[in-house]
């Protein structure tokens, strides 16, 4: 099945996405991703898009939604797509219904992995690297594993700059411009929230019994 894989900056999507991608032959495919690869394969498209995005323009709907059917009609992807950070708008969502339906396909799965932004702020605040072995943990987040910790807690220091503002805003902007596409998903029998704030197993072992319906 197709899935859509959702979910803001430090929900840990990209790990979730990484391990499907591994475990179950998927294919990711992010806007970006798409881009870049019809640049590198110098077209006629991809040259126009370099040059849109030379002069810091944003390449149209109307050129990604060219790319993306390319891919959705390639047969070695079939229902093994993750769609990731698109759709961004409505018309891209309405766009990829389309699409993947000219190519007697769906989207089997919408998954939001949801992280508030408390949890954002404590795992951004909270983050600490050992200086002898250079693991990072999280105070707020990590007790069981900084006690138990081999080198000793005293290597154990408190990381200074970790762009806090920049982080939380990238949170706060993605979770308001995702919110009008997650509510158009969100009524959907295919739509599931996941909280991000589980650990990493308990979530890929939530998206496995997703993927075996
Ligand atoms: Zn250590």
């Amino acid at each position: 099945m197709n899935i859509i894989l959702f979910g803001p900056p430090g929900a840990g999507k990209g790990t979730q996405a990484q391990h499907i991608v591994k475990n179950y032959n998927y294919f990711q495919i992010s806007t970006g991703d798409l881009l870049r690869n019809e640049i590198k394969q110098k077209t006629n498209l991809g040259k126009n898009i370099e040059e849109i995005i030379s002069k810091g323009d944003f390449v149209s709907n109307d050129i990604v939604n060219i790319l993306l059917k390319q891919s959705i009609s390639n047969l070695k992807f079939k229902d093994k797509i993750i769609f990731d950070g698109y759709p961004r708008n409505l018309l891209q969502a309405e766009n990829l219904k389309k699409n993947l339906f000219e190519f007697n396909q769906s989207i089997g799965a919408i998954v939001f992995l949801n992280v508030s932004r408390d949890i954002i702020e404590k795992r951004i605040i909270g983050r600490i690297i050992c200086e002898k072995c250079n693991m990072t943990l999280n105070e707020y987040l990590d007790h069981k594993e900084i006690e138990l910790h081999a080198c000793g807690k005293e290597f154990l220091k408190k990381r200074k700059d970790d762009n806090f503002k920049i982080a939380t805003s990238r949170y706060d902007t993605y979770m308001q411009k995702t919110k009008p596409v997650l509510d158009f998903y969100s009524n959907s029998a295919e739509f599931h929230q996941i909280d991000g704030s589980l650990e990493i197993q308990v979530i890929k072992g939530k998206i496995e019994q997703i993927l075996k319906v």
